[in-house]
Order: C-alpha cells, then structure tokens, then sequence
C-alpha cells in the first residue's frame, strides 16, 4: 500500500465505485462513504475488491484524513461535508479528473446542455465501426474510472456533465466538442449564467495545439465567451449555416465537412437521426472522425444507420396512421423546440411534470405551426394550460401516463403525429425520465 496516501470517495453509485476499484488496484488506501443508502450491487462489488464503505452516514474522522477526495458529481458544494473538506484544503476531484491519470487512451469528450448522449453514442458507433478498441464512458454505461481499472481501451468516447467538469483541473482531453450552451442546473451555480459557463469551457482547459476543439458556432453564448478567453487547439467549428472551413456546415442540403482543405458532403437525407438539432449532433461527429482519420465510407455509413438512443426521439409505433414518438428525454425547452421543430406531421404534443422555471413563450411560434392538441402529463398542470389556452384550442389536462396516452389516441387522425416532449422533470409522477418514456411506450403498445 503507498504511504500517506488515503483515497476518500464520497458517493458510492456508478462512479464512485469505480473510482474506488481503481484507486484500490492503484495500490491506495480507500474508504467510500455515502449519506444516503447504496444499492446492493455496489456493495458487493465493493466487498469483493475488500474495499471498506459506510452508508447512511459520513464519519468525519474516516473522511477528513484523505490525502486526496472523489467525488460523485451529485454532490453540490453546498454539501456540509464538502465545505469541511475545503476548510481543511483537501483537493476534490472527479472520478474522471482521477481514472484520467492512468490512461494513454486518446480521449474524445462531449459536453453541451443538450445531445451529449445521442452524440457521445454516434461516435462510439462510428469507432467500432472503424474497428477501433474503444470504450464508451462518462455518464453512459459503466463509468470511465471502472473501465480504465479493468479494460485496455485505445480510445475513450466520453460523455460530460457540468458536474463532472466542476472538479477537473489537470484532465486533458485529445477532442474536445462543446455542443451547445443553454442556461440549465442553475441553482447549482448560485444563479449566474457565467459560473454555467465557465463550467462547460472547463473541457477546453489544458488543451494544446496538438488537440481539437470542436464547437457550434451558431451558438450565442459559446461564442461570445471565445471572444473572451484563449483556447489553445486546433479549433472545428460547425454551423447550420456559416461556411466554416476548416470544420462543417449545410449547404444545399448536404453536410459539408472541411478537414485538411479536403471536403467530404453528406446528404441530410442520408441522416438517420431526424431534426437540425441531430445535425448538428452528426456535425460534431462527422468533424470528430476525420480528425481521427477514420474512412469516409465509414463516416457515412455510421450517420445514416444509427439507431439512436431511447428516449430521444424515439420511434414507438404507427397505429392507424399514426406515429407514436417517445422524447422522455426532453427535460427543458430547449429540448422541445428542437423537436416541436423536427416534426412534420400536425402533432398531438403531450406536455409536463416538474417544471423548472420554464419560459414557454420560446415555444409558441412552433407550437401555433405544428401542434393540433396538447394533452398535459403531470401532477399540476395549471401553468401549461395558462401559457397554451390562447393559441391550441383543444387541452386536456390528465394526470397518469394511461389516461394522457388514451388521450392522444383519441385526438390523433390518420397522419398525424403523436409526442411526449415533456420540457419537465419527471419526478412529479414517475421515478425518472426513462421511467416515464418506459411507460409510454408500455401504454401506447396496450391501445
Ligand atoms: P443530454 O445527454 O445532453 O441530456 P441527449 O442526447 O440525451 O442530451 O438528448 C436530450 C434531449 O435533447 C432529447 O430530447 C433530444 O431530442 C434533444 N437534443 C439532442 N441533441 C440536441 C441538440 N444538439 N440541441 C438541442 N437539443 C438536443
């Protein structure tokens, strides 16, 4: 065991336990606690590498003796044990910031507020398709720490939060994409917009010139703070727009990417995921493969058979002329405007939950053009039916996944789309959003 060198993790789910695996094969002294309960399968797992854990409780006189802390990025700063910690300036990280020290894996990582996952994933294709040894990490699957401890990956393909990058100081990634920033999770970041910011750029920090920084440049807010700080790095902008060379944009209705004065055109039909906001997602992709060389023909071929990821869009069902569409996933406006704006058909739009401080008038154009009939989804549905009563005549207001999808069903015509794009946490009535999309889908298969 290496002296003086006491590993503490606080949060013992996914990451945490990894962390710990890794840190105990590193040769550390490790101890996780976590305040609340830990699922039985971490324990075991934990038991199994003899690694000793508390829960329900943080015994400060096992935790304020870390020569270095992990931990889980659900843990705001606010946390009495975090304030201890940095009372006695012991140096917080991520399991990221950590698993980062014992791996030469080229590391690809994607943050944004939205279409981290569904891009993170597409790339992951692409890679195994190019058949290279890559593994998929962050805030998808296994975690990054657990992978690094027990697999032997060339590569990394590595999903982000703001969390995650709060406590990351030496990472360095080999890619960088910044997707997009729109304000979100604000209460963690006392309310100021800039602190948000400054958290997502925190992906640029220690890039070099050998590296690549991939980026929306239709993006307001990302592109008013690189007028501000320096990125050093090779920089690949993306716009739906702009001719960005070097990087990619959409003319003609093709995708064009500029890499090395060379340019390679993709048909948006060609696009398996629909939408300008999966465009912008197979952008950032497409620009990442050939940075990484990968062959054209399969750069091609992994934008255009794609599956992508449940709860995104997601394809449920055509019954009676009627497409089904699970977009669980669509926590915020932002999210929703995006796909209010992807669909085609005139859509009964199935709303609500927990509401965050929406704004929903970012949304009424698009609703007036596209949506025939809201049905609202959620313990109190008041301010929905409020922001929408002047523009959609028909509102139902239901209160159970069954009754809203008995709703839709009655409202939606032959040609017609129905939509669960909530723009709304989903804690009001279902454990999570892919608790609620399951649901969905369960009751539209039982019409
Ligand atoms: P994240 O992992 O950042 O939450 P996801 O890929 O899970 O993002 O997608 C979350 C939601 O955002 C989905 O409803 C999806 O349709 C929508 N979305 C995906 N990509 C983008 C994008 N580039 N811009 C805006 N919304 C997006």
């Amino acid at each position: 065991m290496k002296e003086n060198n006491r590993i503490v993790i606080l949060g013992a789910a996914e990451s945490g336990v990894g962390a710990a695996v890794l840190a105990k094969k590193q040769g550390f002294d490790v101890f996780v606690s976590d305040f609340g309960a830990i699922k039985p399968k971490y324990k075991e797992l934990l038991a199994s590498y003899d690694i000793p854990f508390e829960e329900s409780q943080h015994t400060e006189s096992l935790i304020l003796n870390a020569s270095e802390v992990i931990k889980s990025p659900g843990i705001p700063d606010k946390a009495p044990m975090i304030k201890k910690l940095k009372e006695k300036d012991i140096h917080i990280i991520s399991e990221i910031e950590f698993a980062g020290r014992y791996t030469s894996a080229k590391k690809i990582c994607i943050t944004g507020s939205n279409g981290k996952t569904t891009t993170t994933s597409l790339i992951h294709h692409m890679l195994k398709k190019a058949g290279l040894n890559v593994g998929l990490a962050g805030n998808i699957g296994h975690s990054f720490a657990m992978q690094v401890a027990t697999e032997n990956y060339d590569y990394y393909v590595i999903e982000l939060s703001s969390f995650q990058l709060d406590n990351m100081y030496d990472f360095r990634a080999d890619i960088a994409i910044l997707l997009n920033i729109t304000p979100d999770h604000l209460d963690r970041y006392d309310y100021q917009l800039q602190n948000y910011v400054n958290s997502k750029f925190r992906i640029t920090q220690n890039l070099t010139e050998e590296n690549y920084f991939i980026f929306c440049s239709d993006d307001e807010i990302t592109i008013r703070e690189l007028e501000q700080i320096v990125v050093t790095a090779q920089k690949l902008p993306f716009s739906l727009n702009k001719k960005n060379k070097p990087g990619a944009y959409v003319e003609n209705n093709n995708i064009t990417i500029n890499y090395r004065d060379t340019d390679f055109a993709i048909s948006l039909d060609e696009l398996s995921l629909l939408g300008k906001h999966n465009t912008y997602n197979s952008m950032a992709a497409g620009i990442a493969g050939r940075v990484l060389d990968i062959r054209k023909e399969i750069i091609r071929e992994s934008l255009s058979d794609f599956q992508g990821v449940e709860h995104r869009l997601e394809f449920v069902l055509k019954i009676h002329g009627v497409d089904y569409i699970n977009d669980s996933k669509a926590t915020n406006v932002n999210s929703v405007w995006y796909a209010l704006e992807s669909m085609a058909n005139p859509t009964v739009w199935i709303v609500g939950g927990t509401d965050k401080g929406n704004d929903y008038s970012e949304l009424f154009d698009l609703v007036k053009q596209k949506v025939k009939a809201i049905v609202c989804l959620g313990a109190d549905n008041t301010k929905i039916i409020k922001a929408f009563k002047d523009i959609i005549p028909t509102i139902i207001d239901t209160h159970s996944m069954d009754e809203a999808v008995k709703a839709s069903y009655q409202l939606a015509k032959n040609g017609d789309t129905v939509l669960l794009s909530p723009a709304c946490a989903s804690f009001d009535l279902f454990e999570n959003y892919e608790d609620r999309g399951r649901k969905f889908k369960d009751s539209v298969r039982e019409l």
